[in-house]
């Protein structure tokens, strides 16, 4: 019995390895062309100054409309972009994409876009970004760039290249889901970070509670001491936007306010709020 048993499981188990595995090929052979055939769109979800509750920045996230497969989502095909190389290319369309969204919201208003590491080691990336905002005719200093911690595991000096010619001309860094990797403070101290945006498993889930509550106002805390934003991610709940607003963070984001919404959606939400823009700065 204890064989048939074994060998069923281990047959149900080659299936639907099997099954992730021909999927996988197929996006794989479909990315590429995915681009040129219209199927990715960009999405925006707002990012809430907590003590005006007003829209500061749109973060820029990436979704595929697949003829047969329907939705796919960022964390299903990214990491096969990654591994083919076709992230450059994709990774490029993205930010330029982005960048001519933001180039038609009012100019408080920033844009915030993901980079995979290895985007930013190829050759000539800082480029593709200058390109990207000179095309849009977007200030470099309506640009954020969301990078996580597994950037620095291996560094080797284009790394450090790219951070500083970005900086220079004013394009800001975002240090993305702080606390589930290799949280250094060294990171913090090294690189010219203006916002560190905590993950949402210390905001909502089953870890919740006084650790993580603790582990937020340090880093907030940290955040006021280096003038650096405190972003909170995964905001579904207003007692979760009053924890951490209590707790010093000066951004909110998540399904709270609002889902990642297409282009003419996210400028309905500022013009939504164009009235006390205006009364605001003039
Ligand atoms: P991320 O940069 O940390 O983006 C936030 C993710 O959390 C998004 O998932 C967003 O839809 C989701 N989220 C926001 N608020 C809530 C909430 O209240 N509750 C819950 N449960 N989820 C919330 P998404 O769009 O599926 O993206 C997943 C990840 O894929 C991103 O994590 C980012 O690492 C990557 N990604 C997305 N777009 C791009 C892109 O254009 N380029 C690159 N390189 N990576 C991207
Ligand atoms: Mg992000
Ligand atoms: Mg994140
Ligand atoms: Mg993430």
């Amino acid at each position: 019995h204890a064989k048939v048993n074994g060998r069923r499981q281990s047959c149900f188990y080659d299936q639907t390895m099997s099954r992730d595995l021909v999927r996988r090929r197929e996006i794989e052979a479909e990315l590429r062309s995915a681009i040129v055939k219209n199927e990715l769109s960009i999405f925006f979800q707002p990012i809430i100054d907590l003590d005006t509750g007003r829209i500061k920045t749109f973060e820029a996230l990436v979704r595929w409309f697949h003829p047969e497969k329907g939705e796919l989502k960022p964390d299903e095909f990214i990491p096969v972009a990654e591994e083919t190389g076709v992230i450059v290319t994709l990774g490029n369309w993205i930010t330029a994409q982005a960048a001519k969204a933001a180039a038609q919201w009012p100019e408080d208003v920033t844009i915030a876009v993901n980079l995979s590491p290895l985007q930013i080691k190829a050759p000539g990336a800082a480029l593709g970004i200058m390109n990207a905002l000179r095309e849009a005719g977007l200030d470099p200093s309506r640009l954020e760039l969301e990078v996580t911690e597994s950037l620095f595991l291996d560094d080797h000096g284009a790394t450090e290249h790219f951070i500083e010619e970005l900086s220079a001309i004013g394009v800001r860094f975002a240090l993305d889901d702080f606390g589930t990797g290799y949280s250094s403070l060294g990171y913090i101290q090294k690189y010219p970070f203006s916002k560190i945006k905590v993950d949402r498993s210390f905001v909502s889930g089953p870890n919740v509670g006084k650790k993580t509550d603790a582990i937020i106002h340090a880093v907030a805390e940290l955040g006021s001491k280096l003038e650096m934003d405190i972003v909170a991610e995964g905001l579904e709940t207003i007692d979760q936007v009053r924890t951490v607003r209590d707790a010093g963070c000066t951004l909110g984001q998540g399904y709270y306010f609002s889902r990642a919404v297409p282009d003419y959606l996210a400028a309905m939400l500022l013009s939504q709020e164009e009235d006390t823009r205006i009364r605001a700065t003039g």
